[in-house]
């Protein structure tokens, strides 16, 4: 059925570079699924799980948001962070869960409620990610 190029690139490293057989990416509107020979496109991404298929098993990836560019079977992924489900620190993301939900239940001006949010929601995609290498 053919392949298609999936590169996962964060501003620190490449995480995924490989020929993979499909992959489903977290869109701003909701997920959609790339295959090989797809319409060029452009998309915005959200805190989520990026699920590609290679040699017929499905692996994921963390993306905390970003873009999405397919082009001449190319789906390249422009995230701030992302990390293979197998690499992501379970304990980590667990601390930073409770760090979010402590600053969520603070009644304090101070807190950045959007920012909190976002950092819950990283650590709630990742532990969800973590569960299913
Ligand atoms: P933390 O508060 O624990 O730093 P965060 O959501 O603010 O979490 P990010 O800004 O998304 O962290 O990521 C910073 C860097 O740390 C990235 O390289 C990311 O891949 C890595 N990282 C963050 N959390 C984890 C985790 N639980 N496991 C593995 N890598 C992680």
């Amino acid at each position: 059925m053919g392949t298609l190029q999936l590169e996962v690139v964060t501003p620190d490293k490449t995480v995924v570079s490989s020929a993979v057989e499909m992959a489903v990416c977290p869109g701003v509107e909701g997920e959609f699924g790339v295959l090989p020979k797809h319409v060029s496109l452009l998309s915005a991404l959200k805190i989520g799980g990026l699920r590609y298929r290679i040699d017929g098993r499905d692996e994921y990836v963390f993306i905390s948001g970003g873009f999405a560019d397919v082009n001449n079977d190319v789906l390249t992924v422009l995230a701030e962070s992302a990390e293979l489900a197998q690499d992501i620190d379970t304990a980590r993301a667990q601390a930073a869960r409770e760090r979010a939900e402590k600053r969520l239940a603070q009644q304090d001006d101070r807190v950045d409620v959007a920012r909190a949010e976002a950092a819950l929601s990283r650590a709630v995609t990742r532990l969800s990610l973590a569960q299913l290498r």
